[in-house]
């Protein structure tokens, strides 16, 4: 592939993001990943339903590594799908159950997000397609702003725009306090379990600030992020922070999950503020482990400081990545 930022990449990113021509390419990915999983069935991971007093929220594994979920409120039968970026295991999961959604919420525009807008719509005519009204996501019926909130049953969520990873990226926070848990945040390709999208649409400026917001919501929110990437994640982590005992626990948990296709979600926001390195540009111990130095002396943590880290986390990660 081009060179991330390079203009034949951004010629081709152009094109995959804004035109039919991603669609395409994006079904061939869908093939592929049948292929490359038919041995599991056609998934990566199995499927295992979440449930909270009233509220279940089920993850629906599509693809090589995406997450699609379902948020159902039991009480009064409503159902929302987040992420469909493949209808057809969505809809064989709801069809086995005779569920009718209400609603698609969709993060932001890559087609493994929202590559199944339209086949959701034609097969149910009455849903609404909600998506930030600033991301050009496809086959969407409500564009929506940021700070929207929205109510389906006794689902109610608030959006928050997180832009970084695209220009109108948006997530959506349920509330959980009707269901005695803690809020529940559906993060898309912003924030993964210890790690947080690439830079596509955003400086490392941008991208800090949409982390800074997850940063301050309450330390009890779920996390259900876009992918299942825990492990690598956790790797990269322990391999930054050698010392960090938390990441070390929580990679051999996830490794035992992962050798049962077990799903990793949910994570929690006072988890990942000890182990996910995006989101500790704030710790004072990071300059050192980065090497960061400012008029030859480790540096304090100032916003331009810590994009400065976002950037370097970042490379350091991609060649970790690349070497595995
Ligand atoms: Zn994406």
């Amino acid at each position: 592939m081009a060179k991330a930022g390079g203009c034949m990449f951004r010629i081709g990113y152009f094109f995959y993001t804004r035109t039919r021509v991603g669609y395409y390419y994006h079904q061939r990915d869908i093939a592929k990943a049948k292929e490359k999983l038919k041995d599991c069935g056609g998934h990566h991971s199995n499927l295992t339903p979440f449930d909270y007093g009233d509220l279940q929220i089920v993850p629906i594994p599509m693809l090589l590594d995406n997450y699609a979920y379902l948020v159902t409120d039991r009480r009064t039968n409503t159902s929302v799908v987040i992420d469909p970026g493949h209808a057809e295991p969505v809809q064989v999961y709801l069809s086995g159950r005779n569920i009718m959604p209400d609603a698609v919420l969709v993060t932001h525009k890559h087609w493994d997000h929202s590559g199944g807008n339209k086949e959701m719509r034609q097969h149910y005519p009455n849903i609404r397609v909600y998506g930030s009204g600033s991301d050009h996501v496809h086959d969407i019926t409500h564009p929506l702003q940021a700070g929207e909130t929205l109510e389906f049953g006794g689902l109610k969520f608030n959006t928050m725009i997180t832009p970084g990873h695209t220009t109108g990226h948006m997530v959506y926070i349920l509330d959980g306090s009707p269901y005695g848990v803690g809020d529940s945040i559906f993060s898309g390709d912003l924030l993964f379990l210890a790690g947080c999208g690439r830079m596509f649409e955003g400086t490392a400026e941008t991208m800090l600030h949409s982390l800074d917001q997850i940063y301050s919501l309450p330390n009890d929110t779920l996390i259900w992020p876009g992918h299942e990437y825990a492990r690598e994640n956790l790797e990269f982590s322990c391999h930054l922070e050698p010392e960090n005992q938390t990441a070390k626990e929580k990679l051999k948990w996830v490794k035992s999950q992962r050798e049962k296709r077990f799903c990793t979600c949910p994570s929690i926001v006072q988890e990942e503020k000890q182990y996910n390195p995006f989101l500790r540009t704030r710790e004072e111990s990071m300059p050192r482990v980065l090497g960061i130095v400012k008029d030859g002396i480790f540096a304090t943590a100032d916003d331009a400081t810590r994009a400065r880290m976002l950037c370097e986390i970042r490379e350091r990660k991609d060649q970790l990545n690349y070497k595995l």
